[in-house]
């Protein structure tokens, strides 16, 4: 195992890269494992790798937690991800039979429920965690984790990189690590960097067409998303104006007059810091079992500590997120309470 990380990971470095490119000399039974409702990075940087590990030679399966969602569809082997939850027993003899687990885009293994207690139960294999949150915990043999990072796709092509092996590196992998870096980045607007725009400069002398994955990832709505998001910023949407907050809820019975399915609400969250005068975003829904909260903001204000503190959960300064077993209601409460602790920063 490697030894505690603390908030900020390895910074970007892998202590024994050599010892794991040893191992990956020789073909392996891989799987690569994400978390729970995959997102854009989530899965391009499962396919890039997959890509990348299967042109050298290894057996290679994705699992995936749960569903992701069709605006990644046209993705490149996107069809092969298994799903946890409609296949656990395929899912299961994959995690039995492999000899090396990667671990993508989450960092700790209890943030994958069932798939993460399937994985710590194989007790000889070696895992790799590449990642970009907050708060590694260093369950993993082998970790490149940079908090710094746009996304998990940016530490993939780094990862390719430190191997040697970017002559490895295709269009078809230039797309996945593409999209990642750009729904992690909300198509560069936050956590970019002068190294980020230089990796996507290489992506696209790969030949990655940037307008066409663009048009593929963001023009993908379907009618009854929008009519959800006009809903949300009509009936919706309260705003704080001496918090600088502003909230989205969403009942259980919006989730059937609206026939919201997983993903159908992805991004509804940024459109409150549209406004100038919002600083902290809360997008809180009524789930079947819990109460999810997604947390955004500009600038220097970390809703990773209010996650983390207040609703078990985590991520990044800028997005976060967490649950609560108490009512909608009672948990926009909660949320509410917490800002009059947070009024000078967020009026700073
Ligand atoms: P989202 O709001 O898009 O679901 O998530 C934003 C970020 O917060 C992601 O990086 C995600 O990994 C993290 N996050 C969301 N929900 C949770 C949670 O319940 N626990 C932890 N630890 N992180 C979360
Ligand atoms: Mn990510």
């Amino acid at each position: 195992m490697v030894k505690q990380q603390g908030q900020s990971g390895t910074n970007g470095h892998m202590e024994n890269i050599k010892e794991l490119k040893t191992l990956l000399n020789i073909p392996k039974d891989i799987v690569i494992v994400t978390h729970r409702n995959p997102d854009g990075d989530a899965i391009g940087s499962s396919l890039a790798l997959l890509h990348f590990l299967r042109y050298n030679g290894h057996q290679v399966k994705i699992i995936a937690p749960s569903e992701y969602p069709d605006f990644l569809l046209w993705m490149p082997a996107a069809e092969e991800v298994i799903i946890y939850d409609n296949d656990p027993e395929l899912s299961k003899k994959y995690i039995d039979q492999c000899e090396m687990a990667f671990c993508l885009d989450f960092n700790a293994l209890d943030r994958i429920d069932k798939v993460g207690e399937l994985i710590s139960d194989r007790k000889n294999i070696k895992i790799v965690m590449i990642d970009h949150h907050l708060y590694p915990d260093p369950f993993c043999d082998f970790m490149l984790s940079d908090v710094t990072a746009s996304s998990t796709c940016e530490l993939i092509y780094d990862f390719i990189k430190m191997l040697g092996a970017e002559a490895d590196l295709n269009k078809k992998i230039g797309e996945c690590i593409f999209t990642g870096i750009l729904t992690d980045t909300g198509s560069f607007k936050y956590s970019t960097s002068a190294k980020l725009y230089r990796i996507v400069a290489d992506l696209i002398e790969l030949g990655v067409d940037d307008y066409l994955l663009q048009d593929l990832i963001f023009n993908s709505l379907e009618e009854k998303q929008l009519r959800l998001l006009g809903h949300c910023l009509n009936n919706r949407m309260e705003i704080l104006p001496e918090f600088k907050t502003g909230i989205i809820t969403l009942t259980k019975e919006d989730y059937g007059t609206f026939d919201i399915q997983r993903g159908d609400t992805e991004g509804i969250v940024n459109f409150l810091l549209k406004m100038k005068k919002v600083k902290l975003a809360a997008f809180i829904t009524e789930q079947p079992t819990i109460v999810k909260l997604s947390l955004r903001s500009k600038g220097d204000f970390d809703v990773q500590e209010i996650a983390r503190k207040n609703f078990k959960g985590g991520g990044h300064k800028n997005a976060a997120g967490g649950s609560s077993f108490q009512t909608l209601n009672g948990t926009v409460r909660r949320f509410k309470a917490l800002l009059p602790s947070y009024e000078k920063q967020l009026n700073q």
